[in-house]
């Protein structure tokens, strides 16, 4: 047991209420802490993304610390009303306004109070200290509080469901409704920065990108029949699904990332069965192609040992396909919190997976060195570990800090899937001809 982290697996959760916050239309983040904060957050979010990215600051200083940071709230919110007029504002905490104690729904009823009849946007807020949480507990949370905030129930609509989505990439949210619409159902998906966090050029300048849910969309949520819900490595208290199904009654249906075709077929398989349809062909289609993609691999892959880190709901989801393609995971390991790779634990196919959970990237390294890997799959910041030890590092997830792309990698569904299948492929294709003192042209 080490009493330091040193290089988290994880970044902090105000990043995870951050990407939220850009999923709905017209919204401005205010983080409740230091300048610092946000800048940190803003730096990783467009390393990734490769977009502009504003968050707003209540710019904490030592006055502040001290005697709470009530008037600094207060007059941040109004300088983001003045200067960008949005119809939200998502209030984030960090870990100094936490560590204070400052109360947000109280400095929020003050606020109105001192509005009194004045425009006002709808004002959202979470709670995020970075030492109880991760950005993907952070995501997660932020997303079941919108929900829990916003979502109301009048009429409930025929064939209406919500996905509450994970942390996708923009062109995985894409596809995400692309496949939806294809089961003719109407769908509510929060949070949707596919646009916000991925958008075109520009002729005009926009002080918040165009994209997102709006509000009005989201507080339908309380309408649809059911819920799709990919917070399945989270625990019930931070899952949207699980709360409107407490509140209202709504089915929730907690869904793994879906990567490889087991995990696909649950999520195809859910939605023909909300839909009342059958899996439309052009799935099926791609779901054949995957497999005969297997089968033609099957010789370059089997065997193979793979280390598998970072978001525990991506970790999961990939090491599933992995072991189905036949590559041994012989490591998986993640940030997230303990118990956070429970549903990998259970499983037959991970009895002699080494399973970290809330590890550093030290820890990654340690085990790299000390056992033997083929490939690792995970964000950039493994880059340092594979170098190291000469072997190929599959890039996704977040962040990707040192390639172009990330907001157009799709590893989700039977295609995506065949994306993810390809790179993992030809990496160690490539990684074995390099080695080779003859050149074989053929492999
Ligand atoms: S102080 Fe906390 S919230 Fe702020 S950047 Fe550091 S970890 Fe994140």
């Amino acid at each position: 047991m080490k009493d330091v982290t040193k290089n988290a697996c994880h970044l902090c959760a105000p990043l995870g209420a951050s990407l939220v916050y850009k999923g709905i239309q017209n919204c401005v983040s205010v983080l409740h802490g230091s300048q610092g904060c946000a800048t940190y957050i803003r730096r990783y979010l467009i390393g990734h993304f490769r977009e502009p990215i504003d968050i707003a600051s209540s710019s904490f200083t030592e006055h502040t610390a001290v005697f709470g940071g009530q008037e600094n709230m207060i007059q941040s919110i109004i300088n983001v009303i003045n200067t960008y007029s949005p119809d939200v504002i998502g209030v984030a905490t960090t870990c100094l306004s936490e560590t204070i104690g400052d109360d947000i729904s109280m400095i929020l009823k003050e606020f109105h109070k001192r509005r009194g009849e004045s425009k006002t946007p709808v004002i959202l807020y979470t709670s995020t200290p970075s030492y109880r949480g991760t950005h993907v507990t952070g995501f997660f949370k932020t997303l079941h509080d919108v929900i829990n905030q916003t979502a109301i129930q009048t009429e409930p609509v025929d064939r209406m469901i919500n996905i509450f989505s994970g942390l996708f990439s923009p062109a995985e949210i894409r596809s995400l409704k692309e496949i939806a619409a294809s089961f003719s159902l109407k769908t509510i998906l929060f949070p949707d920065y596919s646009d916000t966090l991925d958008g075109g050029n520009w002729n005009q300048y926009h002080p918040i990108p165009p994209g997102g849910t709006p509000i009005q969309i989201i507080n339908n949520c309380g309408n649809a029949q059911a819920s799709i819900d990919f917070s399945f490595c989270q625990k019930d208290e931070i899952s949207a699904g699980q709360s409107l199904f407490g509140k209202f009654g709504i089915p929730s249906y907690r869904t793994a990332y879906p990567i490889g075709i087991e995990l696909c077929d649950t999520f195809y398989d859910t939605l023909a069965t909300l839909s009342g349809m059958e899996i439309p062909k052009q799935f099926m289609r791609e779901r054949e192609r995957l497999i005969d993609g297997y089968v033609d691999a099957h010789k370059y892959l089997y065997g193979k040992r793979a280390v598998v880190f970072g978001d525990e709901n991506l970790v999961f989801s990939v090491s599933i396909f992995l072991a189905e393609i036949g590559i041994d995971v012989v490591c998986a390991a993640t940030g997230g919190p303990k118990d956070s790779l429970i549903g990998l634990k259970t499983k037959e196919a991970f009895a002699r997976t080494d399973i970290l959970e809330d590890c550093d990237y030290e820890d990654v390294e340690e085990w790299v060195i000390h056992n033997r890997a083929d490939i690792l799959v995970g964000s950039s910041r493994g880059n340092k570990i594979a170098r190291n030890a000469e072997i190929p590092l599959i890039r996704c997830g977040f962040p990707i800090h040192d390639r172009v792309g990330a907001a157009r990698q799709n590893f989700i569904g039977y295609k995506g899937t065949h994306n993810l299948f390809d790179q993992i492929t030809n990496a160690l294709i490539e990684q074995r001809q390099n080695s080779m003192s003859i050149n074989y042209g053929t492999m």
